[in-house]
């Protein structure tokens, strides 16, 4: 061979301008290494995704008459580190030209970069074509500027790829940029969830791979009934299925939580976008077409709130890592330190809310938005939970989590560590919240309107004990002035009842 090209995990892009020549002297090369699962502990549903996404896009390719070369966890040969396999084969074949798409991961753009400095053949780094944005599109458009806001971002998007717009290109569909304030509905009793879409596959023999591997993770698994869409096919058929079923209550019930359900209206392609079996402009350019042809069924609300998560957050998280990395991954603005509560890794906690998110978690690598940000979030930024075990933890969890764009939600929106770099205020909330979007408080152990006492709801007093604790750091904020003036408004016995329930639930938090 005199080309070898490698192909990460989360490069599965059959459309890359990559594979529309057919040199038999070119080399395509993914591997499955322990160094790539070993950095933090996953979620065993996400080892098995990947690999399995990884084999079928060797399959893929190979059908499609490429050469490809494929290293199983347990292939001799796999020397489970990029540079040391990039070495071995460079060496074997005699390759005269390395190449690699730009990995999305700070630490592997480094090490693949530090290889190329140390080869003596041609190398090249090509993108991945799969973004709408470069790497630093977002930092140069907010050159200067202190914070960096999605809405304005968004809306350049919107012009820029002429999405939902009018005809001039520059004006919104309808002169409405934003339908956010619709789409906050508590999910009604009499409400049908429809069934996810499930592709049931027998994964026992990979499940075993792992584990005779040494390869340490958590969550559960049925090893047969594994259900994550890991092909291209199955992927386009999570997305039809979206649009076909979700699309038209996704805005409505967007921040919704019950007992009841898991996904609700939430489209679960995340993975298959970061995986990047599919791509963000096409997984738009389809709901945007359905909704075209069903406008009396599907208001503009739901498919404006969609639109904005993947063209808008996603694309914008994205740009904050690359320009913020590697500093970023240290943040801790309200330097929190605790640890946090060892039920994140059981569920075993009575607390409803995050009983259910957790176990969720846990079942299914899975939680929405909200669940990630309201709850497991909200509760360890109350509890002063240090951000680095908190990115342990939603790094492992999520069958979609991937540096760049867990990070910056976690410390960024999440956790406020970065001092407000991603939001203008901390998303925090006392029990009203989770009673306002949820049905978790009916069912709960502890009482949400109380603040003190045995059954009270620990939200509400490590509510209070946050602002109280940050007072310097967030007193003069004009976004939380008012909840300031709440509690600077309650008498001093109450606020230190208050504290006390706070302090006695930070130390005897695994009980919870
Ligand atoms: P849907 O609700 O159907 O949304 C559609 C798509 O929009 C998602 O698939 C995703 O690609 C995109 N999107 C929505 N919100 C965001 C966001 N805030 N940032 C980036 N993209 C977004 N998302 C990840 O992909 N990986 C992560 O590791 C991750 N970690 C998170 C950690 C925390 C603490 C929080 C608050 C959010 C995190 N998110 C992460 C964002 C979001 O929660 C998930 O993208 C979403 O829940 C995935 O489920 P879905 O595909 O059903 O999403």
């Amino acid at each position: 061979y005199r080309t070898l090209r490698l192909v990460l995990g989360d490069q599965l892009n059959h459309k890359h301008s990559w594979y529309e020549d057919k040199e038999a002297d070119t080399l395509y090369f993914l591997a499955e290494m322990k160094n790539e699962t070993g950095y933090v502990r996953h979620h065993v549903q996400k080892v098995v995704g990947f690999f399995l996404a990884m084999r079928h896009f060797a399959d893929y390719l190979r059908q499609d008459g490429h050469e490809v070369l494929y290293y199983t966890l347990d292939e001799e040969r796999n020397q489970h580190s990029v540079t040391a396999n990039i070495k071995a084969l460079i060496e074997k074949y005699s390759i005269q030209r390395f190449e690699y798409q730009l990995p999305d991961e700070y630490r592997l753009d480094h090490e693949l970069k530090s290889l190329c400095g140390q080869l003596d053949i041609e190398t090249e780094a090509v993108d991945t074509e799969h973004f709408l944005t470069a790497r630093d599109d977002v930092e140069s458009f907010f050159a200067g500027k202190k914070t960096y806001l999605l809405e304005t971002f968004y809306r350049d998007m919107r012009k820029r790829h002429n999405i939902l717009m009018e005809e001039d290109g520059k004006t919104p569909l309808t002169g409405q940029w934003n339908y956010d304030q619709d789409n906050r509905k508590k999910l009604p009793k009499k409400q049908d969830i429809p069934k996810p879409l499930h592709f049931k596959r027998d994964v026992t023999e990979i499940v075993e791979l792992i584990k005779a591997a040494g390869v340490e993770t958590i969550g559960r698994i049925d090893p047969e009934y594994y259900y994550w869409p890991v092909t291209r096919e199955e992927s386009l058929d999570l997305l039809e299925h979206f649009t076909k079923i979700r699309l038209h209550l996704f805005g409505t019930y967007q921040d919704a939580m019950t007992d009841r359900d898991y996904l609700l209206f939430h489209s679960k392609l995340s993975f298959a976008m970061n995986a990047k079996l599919l791509s963000p402009l096409e997984v738009v350019e389809a709901c945007v077409d359905y909704w075209e042809g069903h406008q009396e069924q599907i208001d503009i609300s739901q498919i404006e709130g969609f639109v904005r998560q993947i063209i808008g957050w996603r694309e914008f998280m994205r740009g904050i890592y690359w320009a913020k990395m590697p500093e970023y991954a240290k943040l801790n603005y309200f330097e929190h330190k605790a640890p946090l509560p060892d039920w994140y890794w059981t569920g075993d906690t009575k607390m409803k809310c995050l009983h259910t998110a957790v176990n969720q978690s846990l079942d299914h690598a899975y939680a929405h938005h909200i669940q990630r940000l309201m709850v497991t979030g909200n509760f360890a930024l109350l509890l002063g939970v240090d951000p680095d075990e908190l990115d342990q933890w939603y790094l492992g969890i999520y069958m979609d989590a991937i540096e760049w764009v867990e990070i910056t939600n976690t410390r960024g929106m999440s956790q406020f560590a970065d001092g407000g770099i991603v939001g203008t205020k901390p998303y925090v909330s006392s029990a009203n919240y989770m009673h306002k979007m949820s049905d978790h408080c009916t069912n709960c152990a502890y009482d949400r309107k109380k603040k003190v006492g045995k059954d009270a709801c620990p939200f509400n007093s490590l509510y209070w004990d946050f602002y109280d604790r940050h007072n310097d750091k967030l007193g003069n904020n004009p976004r939380i002035g008012m909840m300031y003036r709440i509690w600077n408004k309650m008498d001093s016995e109450q606020q230190e009842a208050i504290l006390k329930r706070a302090e006695y639930i930070k130390v005897h938090i695994n009980d919870f």
